[in-house]
């Protein structure tokens, strides 16, 4: 298969704050997007996956716990039930993990990759993950939910990640010198 082009965006990426938009009409090129960020998420190892980690400002995810594909657009939580705590990590984030307190049972409505409505229910490992994708929806991060010790056990860690994602950003003549 050919690569994606689509690139996971890391800690100090600004669209990662943002809150992402409603799609208003579910067309041929979300259900691309969709494609395309399953095959991200399956090379990346990663469980979910949400449109801002690569770069797109819509309301997309795509899950798989390995229980099935998910490809979701406008996904929302309507109903919770019960708390679990849950170590997560993030492919935003890599190398840290957050204990993350979250509903036990959630019930989501969104629209399938056609547009057509769902409601679906979760519980365990995968409501944590359809809750995690959404708060990136809304421009929230497992560093968020970071306790006092968290904040000084990772921080210098999330230091590194910030610098490493302004260097992306400068041209990439200034990352790689020419080579005379
Ligand atoms: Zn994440």
């Amino acid at each position: 298969m050919e690569k994606t082009g689509l690139k996971i965006r890391v800690y100090g990426d600004r669209i990662l704050k943002k809150r992402a938009l409603s799609v208003k009409e579910v067309t041929e090129r979300h259900a691309q997007t969709l494609s395309q960020m399953a095959q991200a998420m399956y090379e990346t190892g990663g469980i979910g996956l949400a449109a801002p980690q690569v770069g797109i400002g819509e309301r997309l995810v795509v899950i798989d716990i390995g229980q099935g594909l998910y490809k979701l657009v406008n996904p929302c939580v309507t109903k919770k039930e019960g708390q679990q705590s849950m170590e997560e990590g993030c492919l935003s984030v890599p190398e840290v993990s957050i204990k993350v307190k979250r509903a036990k049972k959630i019930v989501v409505r969104a629209m399938d990759e056609t547009g057509k409505p769902l409601t679906l229910q979760a519980e365990g490992l995968l409501a944590c993950v359809f809750q995690h994708e959404i708060d990136h929806l809304n421009g929230k991060l497992i560093v968020d939910y970071a306790s006092f010790l968290d904040r000084i056990r990772i921080a210098q860690k999330l230091a590194e990640l910030k610098e490493r994602s302004d260097d992306e950003s400068l041209p990439e003549s200034r990352i790689k010198p020419r080579k005379l």
